[in-house]
């Protein structure tokens, strides 16, 4: 049986503290110093196009990254059991090496870097996507690394890549617009605002997205809120899957801050068309967070501040179905 587990004696070379933070910070010096495809791509990072664009008032950034091809245009409905799947053990490029995240997730460096620093963190076991059961884990991780990092999770139906292993992602704090866009405009605009003891809980509409934004002190408090969400959105929608949604998690000042993308679609119609009309653009947490990827360059000019508008009104939630959502909280935290 494979084994990609980095051995301690592998890890102490590079590790300079005895935090979980100063292992991931191994990982990334080990895999740098031994796997050319990836030590390559980090190092080609810094030279890719960017393009930052205001809109109505936010900044966002345009990337422009070749290597994200792969996964912008994934077919998502394949469903790929463990002797196929790249994020089990067995099917690691050779390369690749792992650190355990107490038993159950395996943190590995992501070859294709959207961020300086770009890690995947898949379950140890190969099981579906879904947030339901595992929000959890999404808090704890986020609890022991966002000193650094921000952790999200891409819903299996919108933009997920791997939607058939359980997976979440991480990339630097400071790559992630829509923390500089929320501080500054979210407390004006938000258009619902629940300021409990222990929850807080703001809701609002920001260039055609509709955000919501939990934060708490105590875990059990956003798993409550995030099961009444769901099931509210369960009983609007038609199909019996997880409501599609894009995560993003931090854990600042002993508080966690959950930031949530309600959607209705995964890509936009744009995506879909033909020759000089096709911009492709599959947007994901990322991207729902102000950090645009475009693989192809042709399209950097055509993605300009009316398509993105337009991208997001239509893949974001429909208006009723947030305000009904709003309603429901309103209704619950009265
Ligand atoms: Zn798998």
């Amino acid at each position: 049986m494979k084994n990609q587990l980095l051995a301690e004696k592998e890890i102490e070379q590079f590790l300079k503290g005895n935090s979980f933070l100063d292992r991931v910070d191994a990982l990334y010096e080990h895999q740098l110093n031994n796997w050319k495809v990836a030590a390559d791509n980090y190092a080609n990072l810094s030279y890719t196009i960017t393009k930052d664009i205001i809109i109505d008032g936010t900044s966002c950034r345009i990337q422009v990254n070749p290597k994200r091809i792969i996964s912008t245009s994934a077919d998502v409905k394949k469903n790929i059991s463990e002797t196929e799947c790249i994020l089990c053990e067995t099917n690691l490029p050779a390369e690749q090496r792992y650190i355990k995240y107490y038993k159950e997730y395996n943190f590995l460096l992501n070859p294709y870097p959207i961020f300086n620093e770009h890690f995947t963190i898949a379950k140890s076991k190969h099981i579906p996507q879904s947030i339901l059961f595992y929000l959890n884990d999404l808090l704890l991780i986020s609890r022991d690394v966002s000193k650094k990092y921000i952790v999200f999770y891409n819903g299996p139906a919108c933009g997920a890549s791997i939607p058939y292993h359980l997976h979440f992602q991480m990339g630097n704090k400071e790559s992630f617009p829509i923390l500089e866009q929320i501080s500054t405009r979210a407390i004006n605009k938000s258009n619902l605002s629940i300021d409990r003891k222990r929850i807080n809980i703001n809701c609002f509409e920001l260039t055609n997205r509709n955000i919501l934004v939990i934060e708490s002190h105590e875990s059990i408090e956003i798993l409550n809120c995030f099961s009444i969400i769901n099931n509210v959105l369960k009983s609007v929608s038609s199909n019996t899957d997880e409501p599609m949604m894009n995560l993003l998690c931090l854990y600042e000042n002993k508080k966690w801050k959950l930031i949530v993308y309600f959607r209705k679609k995964h890509r936009p119609r744009f995506y879909f068309e033909e020759g000089i009309k096709k911009i492709m653009v599959s947007p994901a947490a990322v991207d729902m967070s102000g950090l645009i990827i475009l693989p192809r360059e042709e399209d950097l000019d055509k993605l300009d501040e009316n398509k993105i508008l337009e991208m997001y009104r239509e893949v974001t939630i429909a208006k009723e179905h947030f305000e009904y959502l709003k309603t429901k909280l309103k209704d619950f935290y009265n």
